[in-house]
């Protein structure tokens, strides 16, 4: 039975979606699970402070919205990463290199959930995101391009509405969190694009990682604890050469059919900028714990397309792959969130929906 009305191939991937869900739920989740908690991927190093390089006249820009549950704990374990600042950047290029800004924080601390961030100041982010970086023009007259852009934009969206409704603060008085389906439904699974658009990020960012596979086989994974690292690395060569994602899904997401027109070069620039301008938006979000996560999976994104599209690209620029420590980390908890989403659309979507007929 279609649990959640979604059946076929994902738009412009190459699985469809009973196959990325099974795959999913089999695989993918429970190794990205495990994976997440691992000491290395979850400390990520953030600059935690807002410095809105937009809006510069606006004296009401707030930094720390929301409820209290908004505020990022940063509270560490000192021993889990003995030996980073000697180790840290490894993986050459950070547009964060100032490391005197930047924080250290621990993920598995600080859920992506409710934290009650909303109103004009986080609606101005999201227009800002749509309008001023990625038009809303009607599909037909987007080329293929810059179509994908606003889907992995859309994508994200649906994954954080999605961790909202699923880690909602149900009553303030008793502090009770649990599954808000009514939002769920509202704000992602009434809208089938929004849905689609979510599968696509996920086989987006997933071909990313198996595309960058043997450079992340041979990546460090070291945080000073023996045991653990090793732990890390076994995880990731079992999710990067994963013997059921290759038969059942080989190539989630086919990058070679981009930028292959005249127009290649100059459209790859433009969404470049573009995808800048989305990320410097980022220091503009009013809410501490937001800003951790729409920083972490921006840079996630921007990692997976710095894989498919900056390294022996179509331009021949012959580059060789280098990744720097954070982008590894955005990357895997990137998919690690895109994945519990679909999880969750697959698992409740339709109850979500059944509770909305009877409403
Ligand atoms: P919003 O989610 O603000 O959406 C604004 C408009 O965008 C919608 O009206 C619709 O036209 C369009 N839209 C919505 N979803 C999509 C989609 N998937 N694809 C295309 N268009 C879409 N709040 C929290 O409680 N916890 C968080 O961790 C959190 N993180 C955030 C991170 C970032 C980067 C930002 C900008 C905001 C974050 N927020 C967070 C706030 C949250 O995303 C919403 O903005 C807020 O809950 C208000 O929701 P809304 O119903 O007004 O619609």
């Amino acid at each position: 039975q279609d649990k959640h009305r979604y059946s076929g191939i994902v738009e412009d991937c190459c699985c469809d979606y009973e196959t990325v869900d099974h795959l999913n739920e089999e695989v993918l989740h429970p190794l990205l699970q495990d994976l997440v908690k691992t000491p290395f991927f979850r400390y990520f190093k953030v600059k935690l402070w807002c410095n809105c390089p937009f809006w510069p006249d606006d004296d009401d820009l707030k930094c720390q919205e929301g409820k209290p549950q908004a505020a990022v704990d940063r509270t560490l374990d000192s021993k889990a990463f003995r030996g980073w600042t000697e180790t840290d950047n490894p993986w050459t290029y950070d547009d964060e290199t100032d490391n005197s800004e930047m924080t250290y924080v621990n993920l598995q601390l600080n859920p992506e959930r409710y934290t009650g961030y909303t109103g004009p100041s986080a609606r101005r982010i999201w227009d800002a995101v749509y309008s001023e970086n990625c038009p809303k023009y009607p599909a037909e007259e987007l080329c293929q391009e810059e179509k994908i852009l606003y889907k992995l934009i859309s994508g994200l969206h649906s994954s954080i509405s999605i961790h909202i409704a699923s880690d909602y603060l149900l009553d303030e008085a008793t502090n009770l969190w649990g599954h808000n389906l009514d939002l769920m439904y509202n704000r992602v699974l009434r809208y089938p694009n929004r849905v689609q658009n979510l599968y696509f990020t996920f086989l987006f960012v997933l071909r990313a990682v198996t595309k960058a596979a043997d450079y992340l086989e041979q990546a460090e994974y070291d945080t000073g604890n023996p045991t653990e690292d090793l732990k890390t690395h076994s995880l990731m060569r079992q999710l990067l050469y994963n013997p059921k994602l290759q038969a059942a899904c080989p190539l989630p997401f086919d990058e070679a059919k981009l930028w292959k027109g005249q127009r290649g070069p100059e459209l790859k620039q433009k969404i470049q900028a573009q995808f800048k301008n989305i990320s410097a938006l980022m220091d503009c979000v009013g809410c501490e714990k937001c800003r951790l996560w729409g920083k972490l999976q921006v840079l996630g994104l921007g990692t997976a397309l710095k894989i498919l599209f900056s390294v022996n690209g179509e331009d021949h620029s012959h580059q060789t792959l280098e990744l720097q420590r954070n982008e590894v980390i955005a990357l895997i908890n990137l998919l690690n969130r895109l994945s519990e989403s679909i999880k969750f659309v697959h698992e409740m979507g339709a109850a979500a929906e059944k509770l909305n007929e009877g409403t």
